[in-house]
C-alpha cells in the first residue's frame, strides 16, 4: 500500500499545499485538512433574520436544523428552560433537550 497519487501532488484540488495539509482518514483515503475543516460546504447558510425571529418567539415556517440550533443556544444562555424554549421555537421540550445535546458535543456548525 502506498499513497495515493493525491498525496504525491504539491497541493490538493483547491490549492493547499501539501504535506502540511496532508491528511489521512481511517480509511486510508488521502484528504486535505483545510478541506476537511471547510468541507462540504453547508446546504443552507443560517438566516440570522430566522433566528432573531425564532428567539423573540416568532420563528418562520422554515427554521433550519442549524438556525433552530443557534435559536436554541441564544435562549438557553437568557437562562430560558427547555419547555420555555420549545415554547418560543414551535418545537417540543424533547427537541430543545436533543440540540442542546448536539451543543454540548460540539457537533452543530
Ligand atoms: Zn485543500
Amino acid at each position: 500500500m502506498g499513497l495515493s497519487w493525491r498525496a504525491l501532488c504539491p497541493a490538493c484540488p483547491h490549492g493547499h499545499p501539501f504535506p502540511e495539509n496532508l491528511y489521512i482518514d481511517t480509511r486510508g483515503w488521502t484528504c486535505c485538512r483545510q478541506c476537511w475543516r471547510t468541507e462540504p460546504d453547508p446546504p443552507d447558510p443560517p438566516d440570522p433574520v430566522a433566528i432573531d425571529r425564532a428567539v423573540a418567539g416568532d420563528p418562520p415556517e422554515r427554521l433550519s436544523a442549524r438556525e433552530r440550533a443557534a435559536a436554541v443556544a441564544r435562549l438557553d444562555a437568557r437562562g430560558l428552560s427547555a419547555e420555555q424554549v420549545a415554547e418560543r421555537i414551535r418545537c417540543t421540550p424533547r427537541t430543545v433537550y436533543r440540540i442542546r445535546k448536539r451543543i454540548r458535543q460540539g457537533t452543530t456548525r
